[in-house]
C-alpha cells in the first residue's frame, strides 16, 4: 500500500465511522431514553414504608451527591411527574452494583403499584445498553404521579439511582433496536476482525496477530456481557455476576491491547524496564480485575478504585511507549496514535467518572465499545501497513540471499560458475553428457608476455568465448587457474572445434594468439563416480591434445566430435 493509498482507506474508514457514530442522533434515540427525573436521597431505616415516605418528601436529601452517601440501603424518591392514563410506560434506571430495588408507583388517588427487581429480575428487565428497564402497565383511569425506589445493598460506586427516565414504551422498543443496531456493527467488526487476522496469523505466524485476536474477541465478549445482550441469553444470570463478568472481560481485552502493542512496535522501544512495565500493567490489570470478580461485594469500593488505578497505569503507559516509538523513529508511531487516540480519550473519560472527578453519562459508560470499534478498524489499517513493511523487509531479505548465493557460486573474475557450483549442478543430469575440458596453451608464457594482468584479461576473454558458444542448457566452470570445463547434453551440440575457431579469431590484448587444448568425453553423470570417470576420460584426452600439438580437441575413446 502507497503512503497515498493508506491515507485514503484511513480517511474513508473515519467517515464510514463518523457516518455509524452521528453520535447526536444516535444518542437521541438509543441508550437510555425518555424523560429525565430528578430525585432525592434518604439513607433507609427500619420501620420506613413507602406511604410514609410519599406522604414526607421533605426527609429527602436533594442537594448531596449520591457517591458522597457510601453504600447501603436507600430511598429514592423522584420529582413530582404526570404519566396519563390509560398509558403503559417504562421507568428506566442505569445497572449497577446493587442486590434488590424496588420500584413504588404512586398515582394520584393515592394508590401505590410495587415493582420489586431483585438480581435476577435485573437482568430479566434489562434493556440494550444495560438499562433496567421497568415496565408500568396502564391503569385506564388513574395517571401515575410520583416514582419512590427502595434500594438495598447499593455499592454506590457511581450513585444509587443512575439517571432515571420515563420512557414511552414506543421509545423504549426504538432505543433497543438503535442499540442492537450498534452492538450488533461492533460484534460483526469484532468477528471479521477476529477471523482475518487468525486467517493471517496462520500464514504469518507474527506474535501480534494473536495478541490482537485476543483484543477483538474479548472485546466482543465484553460488548456482549456489557450490553446486556448476556442477560437475554441467560435470564437467570444474577446481575451483579454479569457485572462481575464485564469487569473481567474489559480487563483482558485491556490487557491483550497492551500485549499488543508490545509485540507490534519494533523490539528496539522497550528497553528492559519499558518491558517490565508492561509486564507489570499487565498482571495488575488481570490481577484487579480477578480480586474484583471474586471478592465483591467485600471491600468494593477498594477494589473498583485498584481497578480503576490499573486503567490509570495503562494510561500512563501509554506515555512513555509513544516517547520511545518517536525517539527510536517508530514506523508505526503515526498509525499507533491515530488508532488509539479515541480509546485512550474515552478511557481517560471513564476513569475520570470512575474516580468521581466527572459524573455518569451513558456514553461515556458505554463508550468502551465505541471507541474500540474504530481502534478495532484503524488497527486492522496499521497491521496491513506492519505486514507491507514485514514481506518489504523479507522480499528484501530473499534478493540478498539471492545475489549472496549467486556470489558464492560464481568466479569473481570471469563470472562464469565455480568448481564447486558447477558440480552441484552437473551431477544427476539424466541422459548422457559431454564433458569439456578447456586449457589454454602455454598460459605461463602469455602472463610472463603481456603480465599477470593481461593474463587476467585473457582468461575474461576465453569465458566470454565458451559463455557465447554452446548451447542452451550447457554448464560452463571455471575449474582451475586456467582450466575450464563444459557440461552439457550429448547430442545437443557441443562442438569443441567451433570453440577453438572462435578462440583464434577473438581479440586479445596486444593482439596476442592466444589458443586452447580441449579433451572431451561422454557418459553418464548421475553419481560422483559417473563424474570421476568422465573426468578422467576428458583429462586424459586434454592431455593427448597438449601432446599433439595443442590448439586441437582431442576425445577420449573413439567419440568423434563434429567439425
Ligand atoms: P600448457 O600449455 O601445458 O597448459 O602450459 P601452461 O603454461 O598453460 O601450463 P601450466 O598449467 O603450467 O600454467 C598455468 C599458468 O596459469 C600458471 C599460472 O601462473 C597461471 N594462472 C593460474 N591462474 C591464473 C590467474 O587467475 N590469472 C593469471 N593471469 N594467471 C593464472
Ligand atoms: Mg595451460
Ligand atoms: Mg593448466
Amino acid at each position: 500500500m502507497t503512503g497515498g493509498r493508506l491515507y485514503r482507506a484511513l480517511a474513508l474508514m473515519l467517515a464510514a465511522l463518523a457516518f455509524m457514530f452521528g453520535a447526536e442522533r444516535v444518542q437521541a434515540q438509543a441508550g437510555n431514553v425518555g424523560t429525565p427525573l430528578n430525585v432525592c436521597v434518604a439513607r433507609a431505616a427500619p420501620g420506613m414504608t413507602a406511604r410514609a415516605l410519599f406522604d414526607d418528601p421533605a426527609r429527602f436529601d436533594c442537594t448531596r451527591r449520591q457517591t458522597d452517601w457510601g453504600a447501603g440501603d436507600f430511598w429514592v424518591l423522584s420529582q413530582p411527574t404526570r404519566i396519563d392514563a390509560g398509558r403503559a410506560f417504562q421507568v428506566r434506571i442505569a445497572s449497577l452494583w446493587q442486590q434488590r430495588i424496588t420500584l413504588h408507583v404512586l398515582y394520584a388517588d393515592g394508590t401505590i403499584a410495587r415493582f420489586a427487581i431483585d438480581g435476577q429480575g435485573a437482568t430479566r428487565n434489562l434493556a440494550l445498553g444495560a438499562i433496567i428497564a421497568q415496565r408500568v402497565p396502564a391503569r385506564a383511569d388513574m395517571s401515575a404521579v410520583r416514582m419512590l425506589w427502595h434500594v438495598e445493598g447499593a455499592s454506590n460506586l457511581r450513585g444509587i439511582v443512575v439517571d432515571p427516565r420515563i420512557a414511552k414504551l414506543g421509545q423504549a422498543a426504538r432505543s433497543n433496536l438503535t442499540m442492537a443496531a450498534f452492538y450488533a456493527g461492533f460484534g460483526g467488526i469484532c468477528i471479521a476482525l477476529f477471523i482475518y487476522n487468525l486467517a493471517l496469523w496462520g500464514a504469518l505466524r507474527h506474535r501480534f496477530q494473536l495478541a490482537y485476536c485476543a483484543m477483538v474477541g474479548a472485546l466482543a465478549a465484553y460488548a456482549f456481557s456489557s450490553s446486556g445482550a448476556l442477560a437475554w441469553t441467560f435470564p437467570d444470570v444474577l446481575n451483579n455476576d454479569r457485572l462481575r463478568i464485564n469487569y473481567l472481560l474489559l480487563a483482558v481485552s485491556a490487557a491483550a491491547a497492551v500485549a499488543f502493542a508490545r509485540s507490534f512496535f519494533e523490539e528496539r522501544i522497550f528497553t528492559p524496564w519499558l518491558a517490565r512495565a508492561c509486564t507489570a500493567t499487565i498482571v495488575a490489570l488481570l490481577g484487579t480485575a480477578a480480586l474484583f470478580a471474586g471478592l465483591a461485594p467485600w471491600r468494593i469500593a477498594l477494589l473498583d478504585r485498584l481497578y480503576a488505578l490499573a486503567f490509570l497505569g495503562l494510561l500512563v503507559l501509554t506515555v512513555p511507549i509513544m516517547w520511545r516509538a518517536w525517539r527510536m523513529k517508530s514506523n508505526y508511531l503515526w498509525l499507533f496514535a491515530v488508532a488509539w487516540a479515541m480509546p485512550i480519550a474515552f478511557a481517560g473519560a471513564r476513569l475520570a467518572n470512575n474516580l468521581d472527578l466527572v459524573a455518569w453519562h451513558f456514553w461515556i459508560d458505554n463508550s468502551t465499545i465505541a471507541s474500540m470499534a474504530i481502534e478495532a478498524m484503524l488497527s486492522s489499517v496499521a497491521i496491513a501497513y506492519r505486514i507491507r513493511l514485514l514481506s518489504r523487509e523479507r522480499d528484501a531479505a530473499i534478493r540478498q540471499e539471492v545475489a549472496a548465493r549467486a556470489l558464492a557460486d560464481t568466479d569473481p573474475l570471469t563470472g562464469l560458475l565455480n568448481r564447486r557450483a558447477f558440480l552441484r549442478e552437473a551431477i544427476g543430469r539424466t541422459g548422457d553428457q559431454i564433458l569439456l575440458l578447456a586449457d589454454l596453451d602455454h598460459f605461463k608464457h602469455v602472463n610472463d608476455t603481456i603480465g599477470h594482468d593481461g593474463g587476467d584479461e585473457v582468461l575474461c576473454r576465453f569465458a566470454r568465448v565458451l559463455r557465447t558458444s554452446v548451447p542452451e542448457g550447457a554448464l560452463v566452470a571455471r575449474i582451475g587457474g586456467e582450466e575450464f570445463a563444459i557440461i552439457g547434453d550429448a547430442g545437443a551440440g557441443l562442438a569443441p572445434e567451433q570453440i577453438l575457431a572462435r578462440l583464434r579469431t577473438e581479440r586479445m590484448p596486444f593482439d596476442l594468439t592466444v589458443t586452447a587444448s580441449i579433451g572431451g568425453s561422454v557418459g553418464p553423470l548421475l553419481t560422483e563416480p559417473d563424474w570421476k570417470q568422465l573426468y578422467r576420460a576428458a583429462d586424459r584426452a586434454l592431455l593427448d591434445a597438449k601432446s599433439d600439438g595443442r590448439d586441437r580437441a582431442r576425445a577420449a575413446y573413439s567419440i568423434a566430435f563434429a567439425a
